[in-house]
């Protein structure tokens, strides 16, 4: 976490974090980002349709 708070509000890492993470030896990008950017969380979101009711 970076006392700027722009990675806690966003959940993306901020400049500061991503000068930190670029320094690493093995940086692993997708450790550092919040869980609900992953993809398994989008393909949650649209798991279901949704069944539109047509009224006439
Ligand atoms: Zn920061």
């Amino acid at each position: 976490m970076c006392t700027c708070i722009e990675w806690q509000i966003t959940g993306l890492p901020c400049v500061h974090a991503a000068a930190f993470i670029t320094s690493l030896d093995l940086p692993l990008w997708h450790t550092y980002v919040d869980d609900y950017y992953h993809v398994y969380r989008y393909e949650c979101i649209f798991l279901y349709n949704i069944n539109i009711i047509i009224l006439i």
